[in-house]
Order: C-alpha cells, then sequence, then structure tokens
C-alpha cells in the first residue's frame, strides 16, 4: 500500500533539514519570490538547491510555495524562477494563479503543480476542473469536514493534501483585510500580522458585551488532527500538511516527530497511543488547540474568544555531537537552564530521556553555573548516546 506523505514546513534550511532528519516525507518552502509568509522566506536560489540536495540524500521533497495573489508587477522574472526550481529537482510548486498554473504547465513539465488552499477548494467538481487543466494535487480547504473529504475523494482522481495540525485563519484562508486595514500588511501577499488574534472591547452599542478584565478576540484555536489520521490514511488521501513556516525549529521537530508515529504505528497495526501523541504534541504548541473542521462544523468550541493560551514546555538546546568514548555530548544552547534542572532529551531515534543537570562545561572547559547565552556552545556528560539534531526540552513539573 503507498504509504500517505507527511509535509511539513520549513521557514529556513535549518528547518528543513530538522523537518526531514525527524521524519518528513516533503517540506514546503517559500522562496524570496511569488511566496506568502514572505517574512518566512529564508530561501534564496542557493538555499533552494541546498535544500533540494539533502532531500534527495534522505528520500524526502522539496515543494515551493508561489502562492501571492499576484498583482501585476508581481509576475516579473515568472518563467526563470521556474525553470531554476525545475532544473534544482523542486518537485512541485504550490499556486493559486491562474497564469502561474498556465506557465508552470508549458513550462516546467517536470515540476509538479499543486493548487494552493488560498483557492479555498472544498468540492469535487472544483478539484476535477483543475485536475483538467493538468493540476496534480488540491491542498483543501481547511473548511472541509471528513465526511466531505469522502465525498470529494469518491467523486475525483486528483492527488488530495490535507491540513492536519497548524494554524487555522478566521476567514477562508486568507480572505481577510482586517491584516490590511489595521497595518497596511497584506494577508495575501504573505503580511498577515493576525490581527484576528488580538485584544478587543465587543460592544453592542453602548454595552460592553464581555467583563472588563478579560477583552475579546475572534481568532480560532489551531488544529490538531490526531485522531482524524487513521481515517484520512483509510480514505486514500496522499498527503497530511503540517502548517506553520514561522514556528520555531523545535516545533517542527515535536511535531512532525509525533505525526510520523502515530502514523508508523497505524501502518504497522500498532496499538495507537493517543495519550502519548498528545502528551508530545502539547509540549510544543503554546495555543489552544481544536479538532476545527473535520469532525464537523465549527461550534464555539473551536475558537478562542477570551481564553488564555496555555504554557509550554522550553525548549533548551540541540545536540550538536557525542563523543562515544567521553560520553560528552556537545550542545547549543537555545533557552536559558541551571544545574539542578530537570531536562528531557528526545530525537527522531531517541526515546524521551530525563536527566538532572549535574554538570555544564563551556568551550574552555569551565565549569558553569547555568548554560545563560543563546547560542553558546557547552558540553555535558550523558550515560546515554545522543545524536546530531537530538533537541532538548526543560521539564516542569507541576
Ligand atoms: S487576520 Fe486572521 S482571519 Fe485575517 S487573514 Fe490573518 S489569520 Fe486570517
Amino acid at each position: 500500500m503507498k504509504k500517505i506523505e507527511l509535509l511539513s514546513p520549513a521557514g529556513n534550511l535549518e528547518k528543513l533539514k530538522t523537518a526531514i532528519i525527524y521524519g518528513a516525507d516533503a517540506v514546503y518552502i517559500g522562496g524570496k519570490k511569488f511566496s506568502l509568509r514572505a517574512r518566512a522566506s529564508n530561501f534564496d536560489l542557493e538555499d533552494i538547491k541546498e535544500a533540494c540536495e539533502f532531500a534527495e540524500k534522505h528520500n524526502s521533497k522539496v515543494y515551493v510555495t508561489m502562492n501571492i495573489i499576484p498583482h501585476n508587477e508581481d509576475f516579473e522574472g515568472l518563467e526563470e524562477y521556474l525553470q531554476y526550481l525545475e532544473s534544482v529537482g523542486v518537485k512541485a510548486i504550490i499556486t493559486s494563479s491562474p497564469h502561474i498554473i498556465d506557465v508552470a504547465l508549458r513550462l516546467t513539465p517536470k515540476m509538479e503543480v499543486h493548487l494552493s488552499t488560498q483557492l479555498s477548494i472544498i468540492n469535487s467538481a472544483s478539484c476535477n476542473y483543475y485536475a483538467d487543466l493538468g493540476v496534480k494535487r488540491i491542498v483543501l480547504g481547511r473548511e472541509t469536514t471528513l465526511k466531505d473529504i469522502e465525498e470529494i475523494k469518491r467523486n475525483t482522481n486528483i492527488s488530495l493534501e490535507v491540513f492536519v495540525h497548524g494554524g487555522m485563519c478566521s476567514s477562508y484562508s486568507g480572505r481577510c483585510m482586517l491584516s490590511n486595514h489595521f497595518v497596511n500588511r497584506d494577508a495575501n501577499r504573505g503580511g498577515c500580522a493576525h490581527s484576528c488574534r488580538w485584544d478587543y472591547f465587543l460592544y453592542d452599542d453602548e454595552k460592553l458585551l464581555h467583563s472588563e478584565d478579560r477583552f475579546f478576540n475572534f481568532g480560532a484555536k489551531d488544529l490538531m488532527g490526531l485522531r482524524a489520521i487513521p481515517k484520512l490514511i483509510d480514505l486514500g488521501v496522499d498527503s497530511l500538511k503540517i502548517e506553520g513556516r514561522m514556528k520555531s525549529n523545535y516545533y517542527i521537530a515535536t511535531i512532525v516527530r509525533t505525526y510520523r508515529r502515530l502514523i508508523d504505528d497505524y501502518y504497522a497495526g500498532n496499538k495507537l497511543d493517543y495519550m502519548y501523541y498528545l502528551s508530545e504534541l502539547i509540549k510544543a504548541e503554546n495555543r489552544l488547540t481544536s479538532t476545527g473542521f473535520l469532525f464537523g462544523d465549527v461550534t464555539v468550541n473551536e475558537q478562542l474568544y477570551q481564553h488564555d493560551g496555555i504554557p509550554t514546555k522550553e525548549f533548551v538546546g540541540i545536540v550538536l555531537d557525542y563523543n562515544e568514548n567521553t560520553k560528552v555530548a556537545k550542545i547549543e544552547q537555545r533557552n536559558f537552564f541551571k544545574i539542578g534542572d530537570k531536562l528531557e532529551f528526545f530525537g527522531p531515534n531517541l526515546e524521551n530521556t530525563h536527566i538532572i543537570v549535574e554538570e555544564i562545561r563551556d568551550e574552555e572547559n569551565n565549569l558553569l553555573d547555568a548554560a545563560r547565552h543563546p547560542k553558546q556552545h557547552i558540553f555535558m556528560k550523558l550515560d546515554f548516546p545522543v545524536s546530531e539534531y537530538d533537541m532538548i526540552r526543560l521539564v516542569i513539573d507541576k
């Protein structure tokens, strides 16, 4: 049976490598041009080439988003850009622009065209329309339920990609002018300031509709589709997509690793341990989550309105190297931790392992009472082997 694809976001090369090492079958990135999340796009042309080489070496794939809603001037250099992407081994572009679709299909036939969720495709007739044009995959609108997806799958042969984790938009993917209005940042050209998540006072005429000490916001809870994965696999969906090119390296590692395990467990016929998967995911989440539209239309429970976020365990370091003879790990510090703190090490091949910090040394072999400086290289003795890309979180016992 063809295995479903796990598709991860990546905002830069480090995140791309992390996503692939932690189990992503494919990664989507944005270049400096034609892409939403312009602020998250750290891939220049050389980086895209390196990303493709790294992905190829690890049996993964790179897709490039070209999903702005373009004005005339945005098309400058389009043909050269597409040809470059194809030449370095990009497997697909993700776009919503009819012109970009047209040029890509004519000019770069080795690269697939995937239809961006910006077009909010939520029915099979639209899927078939784009399939007839030559589009290979539809990224379905996040407003589709499992029932909708089943129906769509029955009536189309086109490859389907479904969002299973990450931020939601309170409008149909970016069809919203809030950010343009408040801060002159265009959500459809990659600048969304998430104005729906800001704090507001909500009035009906003169009457405040909530208590004064708790503001109102109309953002949606983030999506967490854990329990929908078996059904999506059974339906024959082709790709499970994680949202979040702005998210951290640590977030990517945690989320990709957990969905990788769930997917692999399901194909292996293992018992699915949802409590474990959930406990892993919430270590990286700092926002409330829901199942979005997957199990039916959304209710008040899928919105934030007056809820607060949830605290997260803190990402404190990443392993750069481990010396098996001395049992010393070289670690890059990412957040403060100190002697006596409880840390959890985890990795693609490392089960969660706890230690109490007893000794930290710097590069000059000086003893430290804490790891204070971001990106500082420190050394710790560990009685279990770790590998490059393994990560460390601070455990906050409650
Ligand atoms: S402000 Fe909120 S609703 Fe508007 S485009 Fe951004 S995420 Fe969507």
